[in-house]
């Protein structure tokens, strides 16, 4: 019994990854995210069913769209899979509360927000409301006390905030998603999940040094290492 609630967790998680995938594409480009079907990126031939299983389609179709046979990204699959991944990791950790729902709810919004900020170095603020919508959710369920949870809002960002002022180093979608990341978090889970960003985006940046694939002051896009920083935080 718990084995097949694990898989069914699994799978809705995959199916929340397919969703994260249509954010992805289509806010960038003002689409609509419920109406339109979903139709290949090169031929525009809408998708039937069977092209839109999580993970499965991908598989079954060979990476290829089944009618102009142009590759389709391995993102879909991957973004699938990694929700997966992170659905089960979280019921596993905590079981089913509005804590994790909300928790699971902010890791989805942070896993498309780090894509876009790998592909486009920016965010989308609408993923940014939702984040911040679910972070005051969950202070209506979970215990964590208020003023904890202001510290951890507060905290990172206002000291960011004056790096800024003096040279700018970490994008306004950087400081707005460490506002809500601490406030879910509070004290002292906030700067745990900022030390394991910063190693984390500095081991990074050091390694694409020694490939040169870098030069010293370019940047590098920030949201996924504090999104590794708040979710390793959130599950230790
Ligand atoms: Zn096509």
């Amino acid at each position: 019994m718990k084995t097949l609630i694990f898989i069914y967790v699994f799978l809705m998680g995959c199916v929340f990854g397919s969703f994260v995938n249509v954010l992805i594409f289509r806010l960038p480009h003002k689409k609509k995210l419920f109406w339109d079907r979903s139709a290949c990126m090169s031929c525009h031939h809408p998708l039937a069913f069977w092209e839109m299983i999580p993970v499965v389609s991908y598989l079954i179709l060979k990476g290829k769209c089944h009618h102009c046979h142009e590759s389709i990204s391995v993102q879909y699959p991957l973004t699938e899979l990694f929700s997966g991944i992170l659905a089960l990791t979280i019921y596993v950790r905590f079981g089913l509360t509005m804590h994790t729902f909300c928790f699971f709810i902010f890791s989805e919004m942070l896993l498309a927000l780090s894509i876009m900020d790998m592909r486009w170095m920016a965010v989308a603020d609408r993923l940014l409301i939702v984040s911040a919508v679910f972070a005051l959710i969950d202070s209506v369920f979970d215990p964590l006390p208020f003023w904890i949870r202001i510290q951890g809002m507060i905290m990172i960002p206002l000291l960011l905030y004056l790096i800024n002022c003096i040279k700018t180093a970490f994008g306004e979608g950087d400081l707005y998603l460490l506002m809500i990341g601490g406030y879910l978090l509070g004290v002292p889970k906030n700067l745990i999940a900022f030390v394991i960003s910063l190693f984390s985006a500095s081991i990074y940046a050091l390694f694409l040094l020694a490939v040169k694939k870098r030069k010293l002051n370019s940047y590098i896009p920030f949201v996924p290492f504090l999104s590794i920083g708040f979710f390793i935080a959130f599950i230790i």
